[in-house]
């Protein structure tokens, strides 16, 4: 019988299995994939140079535990303030300065709008008050489904308004998903993370909770369940006895939505001297396609990496591989010329909306919805707790506010777990 039982080895499941084991705690993690950390996920394989498959930027720096973490464990990260593009293309030519400032302008008056509509305590979606007229449509909403990941009609006002963001997004060097490894591994080195251990079965009817695996049960007196919302609200988990209702809807009010990567590599630079340089593009001549928005050169390497957005990064996940580089080249060929086909060494594609493990890329709650986020941080029956970015408040969709999800977790545990039984 363990103490306690840690599914999920993300961001929140490695903060809280290191804090539980530290605190001598008997503590089990059990991670469904082959490898921990989720949606913090640092690709070295692909192209021998590291890149973030999931989270990259150390969002609100400042009051992100990450970022001192970071600085212990020599990580090195560019401060810098924000990730406006500092161009963008238009589909045939670059966009003037007056240009350039009116997208931005458009950009930052959606998130002010729809910030303003939670902030006065309405729980709309934030279709309704953003600006529609604007002729910068499609990268206002691009950029808002970029920090949702939903599209504006899914969106709930309030819950936008809810989320703390000081402005610094620093991106880390070696990594966002190796910094999440290397602080596991250092608050608790010895904490064993049991791989290809999906659990599929939480008994929570007993005196303690019994978590059933593909290799046996395991029995423990708490459970700290911290996995995506989308896969228990898609069923991948039997919960017996069922979970409450106010719970279950709790999960499907706030679905993952969509963001994802197309990542490419070339044999030589292709973009000039400029380092970790970011572009967005919205093509003027065809009013219905997508824009899409790059990392070009990310820390001198050769590389430019595309970022997709609500619907149409689903949809382009559903089309394929194939279809989601074709995608982001012929944007990028339209804004940096057909030579830089010749230079491509590789490319790579994310899927996270479609990983059974994930189901998309952070949650977002649904309109109306907003305050259903505050029902995760309760127990059930004071025997399974809940961690993730989903159960944050105020950094949500983040994975620092997982982490810290995962440490409010287990201290929760722990004073459970310091009760007379
Ligand atoms: C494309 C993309 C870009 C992002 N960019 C940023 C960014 O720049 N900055 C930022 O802060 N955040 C970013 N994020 C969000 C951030 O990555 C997540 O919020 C955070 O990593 C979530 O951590 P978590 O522990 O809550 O969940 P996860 O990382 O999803 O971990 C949950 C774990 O549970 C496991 N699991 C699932 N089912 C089971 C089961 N039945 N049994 C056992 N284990 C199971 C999963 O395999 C997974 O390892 C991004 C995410 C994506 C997808």
């Amino acid at each position: 019988m363990f103490d306690a039982v840690v599914i999920g080895a993300g961001a929140a499941g490695l903060a809280a299995g290191a804090r539980l084991y530290r605190a001598g705690r008997k503590v089990a993690v059990l991670e469904a994939a082959g490898r921990i950390g989720g949606r913090a996920f640092t690709d070295t394989a692909a192209f021998g140079v590291a890149w973030d498959r999931g989270c990259h930027w150390l969002h609100s720096a400042s009051v992100n535990p990450l970022r001192k973490l970071a600085d212990e464990l020599g990580f090195i990260y560019l401060q810098r303030g924000s990730r406006q593009a500092r161009d963008t293309h238009l589909g045939d030519r670059w966009a003037t300065v007056d240009e350039r400032n009116a997208v931005w302008a458009a950009i930052g008056g959606v998130f002010e709008a729809v910030k303003r509509a939670g902030d006065e305590g309405r729980d709309v979606a934030a279709s309704e008050v953003m600006d529609r007229s604007t002729p910068w449509l499609r990268l206002t909403r691009h950029w808002l489904s970029l920090m949702s990941a939903a599209d504006a009609e899914r969106l709930s006002t309030l819950d936008f308004a809810a989320y703390t963001d000081t402005g610094e997004n620093y991106p880390v060097e070696k990594g966002y998903g190796a910094l999440v490894a290397a602080v596991a591994n250092a608050a608790a080195p010895d904490l064993a993370v049991t791989l290809d251990c999906p659990v599929t079965r939480l008994d929570w009817s007993g005196a303690g909770i019994a978590a059933d695996t593909p290799h046996g049960t395991v029995r423990a007196r708490v459970a700290i369940l911290a996995v995506p919302t989308s896969v228990v609200a898609n069923g991948h988990i039997d919960f017996a006895p069922a979970l409450p209702v106010d719970l279950a809807e709790a999960f499907a009010a706030l679905p993952l939505g969509a963001a994802e990567k197309v990542a490419f590599h070339f044999d030589r630079d292709v973009f000039g001297p400029a380092s970790t340089d970011y572009c967005d593009t919205i093509d003027l001549r065809h009013p219905t396609r997508a824009p899409i928005n790059f990392t070009l050169h990310p820390f001198g390497h050769p590389m430019a990496i595309g970022q997709l957005a609500g619907e149409n990064a689903a949809e382009l996940v559903a089309a394929g591989p194939a279809a989601m580089v074709d995608f982001g080249l012929s944007a990028l060929v339209d804004a940096f010329g057909s030579d830089l086909r010749a230079h491509i060494a590789g490319t790579a594609t994310t899927a996270w909306v479609t990983d059974p493990l994930i189901g998309g890329a952070y949650s977002c709650a649904l309109p109306g919805l907003a305050h259903m986020r505050a029902r995760l941080s309760q127990s059930l029956d004071d025997k399974v707790l809940f961690a993730g970015e989903a159960v944050s408040t105020h950094a949500y969709s983040t994975a620092h506010g997982a982490h810290l999800s995962g440490l409010a977790a287990a201290d929760t545990a722990l004073a459970l777990l310091g009760r007379p039984a």
